[in-house]
């Protein structure tokens, strides 16, 4: 079939779906396949469930005028997805780095979505599925489209760039995340800068972190349409008020008081009043965007569980990410404080020195308390009786005692998935 076909099928129904259980009406299913799924046998399910046609690639799993037999419905996901980009007349401004990517997404579409009609990837959807998904639940009507992108390894920007085809992108940083697939900072650095690449090549706008001396260097020789934090014309100046625990900013003179937590949030929040005032969204629009805006999911949180205070950063971590929410941690103006930090996932070779810096560096900022989950945090060294090591989260349950009246920072990668600690509060 070719493509123009499907693009046509596809308008016709009101959704595209992966997900047999999510299944809306008159949607288009797209039977992908996972290591230990094979999304053909769910096509029967699809139908019944209301899907109207089934995009499979094994015959076997046919259904009489309702499936759509295809080589590769990963890769035609993928190709619908740029087809139907190119359809459209949305603009679409691309975000990677390694930290901050969901959080100044959320913050652009808070902003934005007061002037115009977004669409932005739901959640962290920011994959090689994610990517196409997100572009494919937008229509002609949507003016602009915010699309986060992830990577592990190189090339994997440049390929979504080649299905998203951005007109403005914005890398966060370049940080120690997934060092496994990208060898080393510099392998992270070239990876994210695949965004920028795209752009150059293609004469669109790079929004960039003036402040950033690798972004600075790396973005020699690149036209710039736009930079931000330094005092220019087009964009506001904007300043760190106070980050206790919130994140105020001032911005002309206009006081801005954000949910977020973190000092790093300064720059999520910069970003996204520097590219809304880019859009001409008013100073007040912008203002009542972020104000509105509240993080979920385990995302730089502060919550009350019984006499005790939570900043609860257990949605992901990584060595640069660690440091940051560390150093936050320790300039809040409490008392008895507590870290419980799980292992960082994704470091190869890094990880032994990596796990020891963190546990160096908590030791440092003189914190009461010092948890160490995880079977990477285990293998450091004992630096002193205020450090608990413990290999697992099964082991740290059985010995964590309850505490009162405290001040606790939870962080670790998602697979410790350390807001369980919640409970134990
Ligand atoms: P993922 O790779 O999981 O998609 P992400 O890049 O989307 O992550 P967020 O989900 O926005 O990042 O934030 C994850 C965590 O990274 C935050 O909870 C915080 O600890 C840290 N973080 C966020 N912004 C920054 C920043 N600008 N600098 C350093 N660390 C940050
Ligand atoms: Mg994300």
């Amino acid at each position: 079939m070719k493509i123009e076909q499907l693009h046509q099928l596809y308008l016709q129904c009101n959704k595209v779906s992966t997900d047999t259980r999510k299944i809306e009406n008159n949607s288009l299913f797209f039977a992908l396949k996972g290591e230990n799924f094979n999304g053909n046998t769910f096509a029967k399910q699809a139908i019944e469930n209301g899907a109207k046609y089934v995009v499979i690639d094994e015959e076997a799993y046919a259904i009489e005028g309702k499936t759509l037999l295809v080589d590769n419905v990963l890769k035609t996901l993928q190709k619908l997805a740029s087809y139907h980009r190119d359809y459209l007349k949305v603009k679409i401004i691309s975000l990677t780095g390694s930290n901050g990517k969901t959080t100044t997404k959320e913050l652009i579409n808070a902003t934005l979505s007061q002037k115009f009609k977004t669409v932005a990837t739901i959640g962290n959807l920011n994959n090689h599925i994610g990517v196409p998904l997100t572009l494919l639940s937008m229509d002609k009507s949507t003016e602009i489209g915010i699309v986060e992108m992830g990577a592990n390894h190189l090339k994997e920007i440049e390929f979504l760039c080649n299905i998203a085809k951005p007109d403005y992108g914005y890398i966060t940083n370049f940080g120690k995340a997934h060092l496994e697939g990208f060898g080393s900072i510099e392998g992270v650095i070239q990876g994210k800068t695949e965004l920028y690449q795209f752009l150059k090549e293609n004469n669109k706008h790079i929004f960039f972190n003036a402040d950033d001396f690798i972004q600075e260097e790396k973005l020699q020789g690149y036209k710039l349409k736009f930079g931000f934090t330094q005092t220019k014309e087009d964009y506001y100046k904007i300043e760190l008020e106070e980050a206790n625990p919130f994140v105020v900013c001032k911005v002309e003179n206009t006081t801005i008081t954000s949910n977020l937590i973190g000092a790093y949030n300064f720059m999520n929040l910069s970003a996204a009043i520097s590219i809304a005032s880019y859009f001409k969204v008013d100073l007040k629009a912008i203002k009542k965007g972020i104000e509105n805006y509240t993080p979920n999911n385990n995302r730089s949180q502060i919550i009350t569980v019984g006499s005790n205070k939570v900043v609860l950063d257990a949605y992901n971590a990584n060595p640069t990410s660690m440091q940051a929410a560390l150093n936050n941690f320790s300039k809040l103006k409490s008392t008895n404080k507590i870290v419980i930090l799980g292992d960082m996932f994704e470091l190869g070779s890094e990880a032994e020195a990596e796990h020891q810096n963190i546990a160096g560096l908590s030791l440092k900022l003189g914190f009461d308390k010092i948890y160490l989950v995880g079977e990477n945090f285990y293998k450091t060294e004992l630096l002193s009786d205020r450090i608990e090591k413990h290999p697992s989260f099964a082991a740290f349950k059985e010995n964590f005692k309850k505490p009162e009246n405290a001040n606790l920072l939870i962080k670790g990668s998602r697979g410790m998935a350390l807001e369980r600690t919640l409970e134990l509060l």
